[in-house]
């Protein structure tokens, strides 16, 4: 399976670390090897300073695709989850100074949380709230209707370059408020209320 991330997706984030808004989503990857074990705790690397949480909705595709059409997309997925997209953002301020690939800083061994998927029609998507808590306190609240590009457009949009595949999943971008984390921190992700994570810093 592959992981196929949106980089700025809500227009507050965008702000908040400064970056242009894009006239396309933003794609990059994670291998699967990037996948946190479930309940395993997440410890910083040693390349990185400053390793960011970024809580994204995630959509699990559960059929084969490609140039698939907006309006169509909606049969390509089936499961809506919650999930983190740590990133080391002084490695990825380097990378991007020098206009080079983001890997490093978003692909990393354990950058990918996945938390529980939930059948998407419990979901209104276009509507869809969701937190992330660290040490008990919301530092992110966001909703889907601030996403730019909705789901079904993402879809559609990343299957132009990749195929998709049954188990692929898509980080959907992250609202504002990112922010370090640091050993012993505990982050706690919730999606219409129902929580879908919890990790512990190392
Ligand atoms: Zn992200």
């Amino acid at each position: 399976m592959k992981i196929i991330c949106i980089g700025r997706n809500y227009a507050k984030h965008i702000e908040e670390l400064a970056n242009e808004r894009p006239s396309n989503p933003v794609v990059f990857m994670k291998p699967d090897s990037a996948i946190l074990p479930k309940r395993n705790p997440f410890f910083i690397p040693p390349f990185s300073n400053d390793v960011h949480y970024e809580v994204e909705v995630l959509v699990k595709i559960n059929k084969v695709g490609k140039h698939i059409s907006t309006k169509f997309a909606h049969k390509y997925y089936d499961a809506i989850g919650l999930g983190i997209d740590f990133t080391a953002r002084d490695v990825q301020a380097e990378c991007k100074a020098k206009g080079l690939p983001w890997e490093k800083a978003k692909a990393f061994d354990g950058s990918a949380i996945i938390g529980e998927f939930y059948p998407k029609k419990e979901f209104d998507l276009e509507n869809l709230s969701f937190q992330l808590h660290k040490n008990g306190e919301v530092v992110q609240d966001g909703n889907t209707k601030a996403m730019l590009w909705k789901v079904d457009e993402l879809v559609s949009y990343v299957s132009q370059f990749f195929t998709l595949k049954k188990g692929d999943i898509i980080f959907t971008g992250t609202p504002a408020g990112v922010g370090k984390v640091v050993e012993n921190d505990l982050l706690t992700g919730v999606i219409e209320g129902k929580k879908a994570f919890e990790i512990k810093v190392k």
